[in-house]
């Protein structure tokens, strides 16, 4: 008699939409149409994969934003991060509903500078900025934040060599009950650093202390934390009057609001989770009237919200390439778009949505990229219905930080266009060819043969 090998029994969680009474039933769903164009027109014209951004969905976010701060707080000034998505087309919307430009690096702020974005509406962030652009920014007038002594002791030999005296804005950081703490970027309040570094600006001479800067975080669902970073910023603007007669003009709260994407940990989909903006609008507002300000020296609000306003406004149109079955029997889908254009499925469950309904059981399917990459996976598990090669997928929302973080590994990156208000399709970028990827490169001449 032979026995059969002992094998271990397991449990395996089923990792479907099934088990969460908040969720959506997970019967056919699919995504026919963005903003009334048919996504089987678009990549018939345009190809696949595609980003499509919705003109409507980008000014809406933007009205609905700016309406929840400024009914509520008196001087209110959003600046559009350009980090989360530059291109030329997405800021220009955002400008011409108002924002200023948010920068984090001297290639944005010439961005910013190219779209004919005054100095006086740029505030220039980031750990690094060369010393050149340092300068060009505070002689033009740009709102510069400071990061470290070295960049504050370098803004005072500029304004020294220009003989007058500049503003600057101290980035801070602080704990307000968000882990990890971003404490790498700027002044440390709890420390003291801050207000040493605003007692540094005050006896140096050279420079005045414009505004204070705090950004907490990236997709931050807890409103009450941004009422505790304001109301903070806003005591340590009164400790510097109090202290060196120098009144700060601004408080910037920095971006991080959640998108309505879903983390791949989240129990609830961001659909439902995500905050509304009037919460955070009240938090920071109401932290800020109540901290005790003059009312002549209420300080401007300013917003750096990026992927609040963006994510929902951004779609990828995929295609099925082929499906095979894994060894374990788990079906499993290979498109034509993956982490090299979808950076932020590391972190979010993307919606994957048939352009077309079918009908068809649905089945736990993994969802694979184009590269020859093992991490190149864009949804582990998602219920998706019988699919066949060629069929067109929708991913959602992916207008933020997918475009800007995307990149010519393996693929080269595909065409976006902008749906606009009355149905107008443009393409914002083109699809990249290879003389895009190869421009920047020379061939030795002993190589060349
Ligand atoms: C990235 C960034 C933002 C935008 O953050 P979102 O999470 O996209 O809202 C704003 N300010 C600074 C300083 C940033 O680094």
């Amino acid at each position: 008699m032979t026995l059969e090998a002992y094998e271990q029994p397991t449990i395996l969680r089923h990792q479907g939409a099934l088990a969460n009474k908040f969720g959506r039933s997970p019967g056919n769903r699919s995504l026919e149409r963005i903003d009334g164009v048919k996504v089987s027109d678009l990549a018939r014209a345009h190809g696949s994969p595609l980003f499509v951004f919705s003109e409507h969905r980008l000014r809406r976010a933007y009205r609905e934003a700016h309406r929840a701060f400024s009914q509520r707080y008196p001087k209110v000034q959003f600046a559009w991060s350009y980090k989360t998505n530059y291109l030329d087309a997405i800021c220009r919307v955002f400008h011409d509903e108002g924002a200023w430009a948010e920068v984090v690096s001297e290639y944005e702020y010439q961005m910013a500078r190219r779209l004919g974005i005054p100095d006086t509406h740029i505030l220039f962030n980031g750990p690094y900025k060369p010393t050149d652009a340092l300068e060009t920014a505070l002689l033009a007038g740009a709102h510069v934040h400071v990061d470290h002594y070295e960049e504050l002791y370098a803004c005072e030999r500029i304004a020294k060599k220009a003989g007058r005296q500049i503003g600057v804005t101290l980035r801070i950081n602080m704990d307000v009950g968000i882990y990890p703490r971003w404490d790498r970027f700027g002044f440390n309040l709890d420390s003291g650093e801050a207000m040493d570094a605003a007692r540094r600006i005050a006896s140096g001479g050279h420079l005045r202390l414009d505004g204070l800067h705090c950004h907490i975080g990236t997709y931050i669902t807890d409103p009450t934390a941004y009422g505790r970073m304001a109301g903070r910023l806003a005591q340590l603007a009164l400790d510097v009057r109090q202290e060196t007669a120098m009144v700060v003009k601004s408080l910037d709260v920095g971006g991080g609001f959640a998108s309505r994407a879903t983390l791949h940990a989240q129990y609830t989909p961001g659909t439902d989770a995500t905050p509304p903006i009037d919460d955070y609008a009240e938090a920071i507002s109401r932290a800020i009237l109540g901290a005790g300000f003059r009312p002549d020296e209420l300080p401007t609000l300013f917003l750096e919200t990026g992927r609040a306003l963006v994510d929902d406004a951004g779609f990828l149109i995929t295609s099925v390439v082929g499906q095979k079955r894994l060894a374990d029997g788990t079906r499993s889908l290979i498109i034509d778009a993956g982490v090299n254009v979808l950076f932020t499925s590391f972190w979010y469950r993307h919606d994957v949505l048939p352009a077309e309904d079918r009908g068809g059981m649905q089945e736990d399917t993994v969802v694979y990229g184009p590269l020859c990459m093992n991490i190149d996976v864009v949804r582990p598990t998602v219920l998706l219905p019988p699919l066949e090669a060629g069929d067109l997928l929708v991913i959602r929302p992916v207008g933020a930080y997918n475009l800007t973080q995307s990149m010519q590994f393996i693929r080269l990156r595909p065409a976006a266009v902008l749906i606009g208000e009355n149905g107008e399709i443009d393409v914002i970028r083109r699809a990249e060819v290879l003389d895009d990827l190869k421009a920047a490169e020379q061939l030795p001449a002993r190589l060349a043969e």
